[in-house]
């Protein structure tokens, strides 16, 4: 063995059994010892989930990677702001759990602030008019009502969001050592392996099994499903335990817009192109070329696809983009998921309490009426966390499966200050439906085409898109540099080649 060889061979061993991460210098370094060109990485989509991802890529490989991201829409894409008289309002992804990590670590790096959500809110879970359980806002007196109603529940909601959160919480380290996955659930299960039964359980028989009170499963964890994924109880216990974290905080968002962080990340791309990718094309060259909206071709040694595959797409068969040139056993079809409209209707005005079946003041209702014309509403504040208006009357946001008609506008509300109403029209999350959960493989085609939103299939929320952005890089990583980190934690072992399961 050559002197460089064994170099590089200690060194490709220092970095499993160590554990830590690699730097870019030592990337690039070894990148051009062992004469591997720089790399030409494509990434479709600038949502939270590819900016991030181009910032992983850029932390990692630094100037041996030319990073082009195209966005069809506005960067962002479902964490986005609407202006309502003057003042930006969160319309899609609005707060993020304390114990989401990446984003805490991107708010140090791109020095952002963060506001904390009240948690003081007079909250109503409602069926249709009827008031099932209501706060006062009085954190005493809501303990108290609230075992009075459910038993020991409320108090057991706590700590089983925070179990679930610091299981998770583990793959944090394992990506800090290289780790990568090559589908989403090979990556929840590295975090923890008993998270196996909850990704085949529905979130209700999960609850019930765990000593939660039935009534509280059905009005409260249902309150969450519902305002969170627009959802039932019956979605897979992995899934609901995302969204119940939504509802027990500490909850932050972003001073300013939570859009920001992917603005910020997207700057360590090398280009950003405003256009639509039409197709991905496989080359025989092994490499892939992206055809955009305006006649574009750029070819790229790897594609991360930074956007959901969703049914009601605007490609060829519904899909967000076609694919061409690739053998006959690839199916990406079998990947294409429908996703859960939801619609938020900005009102600014005087609520209707008594609508609500309530006399007194009120902050946020959350209606658990199956097949209901509305989710939820709540007050909202802006970006800066200031929720006065020039009229005195508060923004409300409202979710609802189709757009509201005027006349329930004009019932919710005495009176609205704005002759029109906003509403934001989203192709929400994953229809995720009853387990056992299937999610997609984040390794499309080996490592060169991989699907970052795969991971919604087990869960959507930004920290989601982000450990997923983080798998992507740190598989492309591994892939350039011939590595394959040990000690990962995959209690089932999948190898994907050429897109076929082995
Ligand atoms: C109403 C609502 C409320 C939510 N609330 C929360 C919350 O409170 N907390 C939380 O953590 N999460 C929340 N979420 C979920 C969160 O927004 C998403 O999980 C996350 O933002 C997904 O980010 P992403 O980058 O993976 O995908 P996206 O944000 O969907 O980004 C994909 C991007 O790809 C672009 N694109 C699509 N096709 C193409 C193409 N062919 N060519 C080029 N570009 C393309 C799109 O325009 C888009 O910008 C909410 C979502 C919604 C809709």
């Amino acid at each position: 063995m050559d002197d460089i060889l064994k170099l590089l061979f200690v060194a490709v061993l220092l970095w499993n059994v160590e554990g830590r991460e690699q730097s870019s210098a030592e990337n690039t370094a070894q990148m051009k010892q062992r004469n591997i060109s720089p790399i030409r990485i494509g990434i479709i989509g600038g949502g939270i989930g590819g900016c991030a991802a181009s910032w992983f890529l850029r932390e990692a490989l630094d100037e041996q990677a030319e990073i082009v991201l195209f966005e069809k829409d506005k960067i962002g894409g479902r964490v986005a702001t609407v202006n309502i008289a003057g003042r930006e309002y969160e319309a899609g992804a609005s707060v993020f759990h304390e114990k989401n990590m990446i984003l805490q670590e991107f708010l140090k790096e791109f020095g952002l602030e963060s506001l904390t959500e009240d948690d003081s809110d007079i909250t109503v879970i409602s069926k249709g008019s009827e008031v099932l359980f209501k706060t006062t806002g009085w954190t005493i007196a809501d303990i108290a009502k609230s075992v009075w109603r459910y038993g020991l529940s409320p108090l057991k909601l706590g700590p089983w969001v925070d179990d679930y959160l610091t299981r998770f919480g583990k793959i944090y380290p394992l990506q800090a050592r290289n780790c990568s996955y090559l589908r989403p659930t090979d990556l929840i299960l590295a975090a923890d392996e008993k998270f196996g039964e909850m990704l085949q359980t529905p979130l209700r028989d999960r609850m019930l099994s765990e000593g939660f009170a039935e009534n509280f499963v059905d009005e409260i964890a249902a309150a969450a499903m519902r305002v969170n994924y627009n959802q039932r109880t019956s979605v897979p216990a992995f899934v609901g335990s995302v969204s119940l974290a939504g509802m027990k905080g500490p909850l932050h968002s972003v001073k300013g817009g939570n859009y920001q962080v992917a603005v910020r990340a997207c700057q360590s791309a090398s280009d950003v192109v405003l256009s639509s990718i039409t197709t991905i094309e496989s080359l025989p060259d092994g490499r892939f070329r992206l055809h955009t909206s305006t006649g574009g071709l750029e070819d790229f040694d790897y594609v991360i696809l930074a956007a959901p595959l969703r049914k009601d797409g605007a490609g060829s068969r519904g899909n967000i983009v076609a694919f061409d040139g690739f053998p006959s056993f690839f199916k990406p079809t079998e990947w294409i998921g429908a996703y859960q409209r939801t619609v938020a209707t900005f009102v600014e005005g005087e609520l209707n309490r008594t609508f609500f079946g309530s006399s007194t003041s009120l902050d946020a209702v959350f209606n658990i009426e199956d097949n209901g014309s509305w989710s939820s509403i709540g007050r909202q504040h802006d970006v800066l966390g200031d929720s006065s208006t020039s009229s005195g009357f508060p923004v409300w946001k409202i979710f609802s499966t189709d757009p509201l008609p005027g006349e329930l506008i004009s019932e919710m509300f005495l009176r609205t200050i704005t002759t029109s109403t906003t509403q934001v029209d989203w192709r929400a999350y994953p229809n995720y439906g009853e387990p056992p959960l299937h999610p997609p493989p984040f390794s499309l085609y080996g490592n060169n085409l991989i699907y970052l939103n795969a991971v919604e299939w087990a869960g959507s929320a930004m920290e989601m898109s982000l450990i997923a952005a983080k798998n992507a890089a740190l598989a492309i990583v591994n892939d350039v540099m011939g590595v394959d980190p040990e000690s990962c934690g995959v209690t089932a072992p999948s190898v994907v080649k050429d897109g076929q399961e082995l």
